[in-house]
């Protein structure tokens, strides 16, 4: 379904973001697997790519560093020659009330979170562009539509992915390639495992389904919009949080 596509996952050591690239190598794939810090984790997922008959190479870099990213393309180009699907995952969390929050905290998540996704576009712009079946994907959240208490640094940082990914679509539409979001609910990661359980509990009295999200959950949606199916979507949302309003 994705063979001879390469596909960039930042963020895919741990969490959603290890999934999706999973899910895009057990479809035939050439997966890069993005770290900031977790090397034995991204080799890992190397290692079970692999292990399904997937092909899948582990680069550093910390998307927040300009330097960092145009290193990393570098090398990625080295492998695979280009990227086709580059999916925008790498995200943090710096929680508290906003009388609470620091300009730091505001700047440590905007910098990652949306920094990090201008940095990556910014230099796979021309591949996704120049790819027959160029997809960018950015991982939004609930969040970004509802707000959430003690969230509103990051909260910012997934509304804009909105009108990033609308603007991206509009200019990338003349090639054929595509961008969308897919906003993601409360999902079973390291992320939630931050929110406290009394929190947690909260949360779920809100979720229609009655569940958290599997990693599985999503990973299925960002391989439906980066495979050709999904040719004629572009400039949307796709919401997976359980049906909680909005
Ligand atoms: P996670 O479990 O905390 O994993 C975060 C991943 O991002 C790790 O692989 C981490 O790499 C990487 N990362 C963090 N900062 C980075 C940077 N500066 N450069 C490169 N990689 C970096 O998070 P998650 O829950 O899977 O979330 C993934 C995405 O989904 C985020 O954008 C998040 O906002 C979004 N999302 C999550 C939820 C949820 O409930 N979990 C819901 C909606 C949306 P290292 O391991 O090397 O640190």
């Amino acid at each position: 379904m994705l063979e001879e596509q390469t596909c960039l996952v930042t963020g895919s050591s741990r969490g959603i973001g290890r999934g999706i690239a999973e899910e895009l190598g057990r479809h035939g794939a050439d997966v890069v697997v993005n770290y900031r810090s977790s090397e034995g984790a991204a080799h890992e997922a190397v290692d079970a790519i692999e292990d399904e008959g997937g092909t899948a190479i582990a680069v550093q870099g910390n998307v927040a560093e300009y330097d960092e990213v145009q290193a990393m393309c570098e090398e990625i180009h080295d492998a695979f020659g280009r990227v086709d699907v580059l999916v925008n995952n790498a995200g943090i969390t710096v929680d508290k009330k906003f009388q609470n929050m620091t300009r730091e905290d505001w700047d440590r998540v905007i910098q990652v979170n949306l920094g990090g996704v201008f940095n990556c576009t910014h230099c796979l712009f021309d591949d996704v562009k120049a790819s027959d079946t160029g997809r960018l994907i950015n991982i939004s959240s609930v969040v970004g539509q509802q707000g959430n208490y003690g969230q509103a640094n990051y909260a910012t940082t997934k509304s804009g992915l909105f009108g990033f990914t609308r603007t991206l679509a509009l200019e990338l539409a003349a090639s054929g390639s595509t961008a969308n979001c897919v906003a993601p609910g409360f999902v079973e990661t390291d992320m939630l495992e931050e929110v406290p359980e009394r929190v947690q509990q909260k949360i779920l009295d809100r979720i229609p389904l009655n569940r958290f999200a599997t990693v599985d959950d999503i990973a299925g949606i960002v391989r439906f919009v980066a495979s050709k199916d999904s040719s004629y979507m572009t400039g949307q949302i796709l919401a997976a949080n359980g049906g909680m309003e909005w």
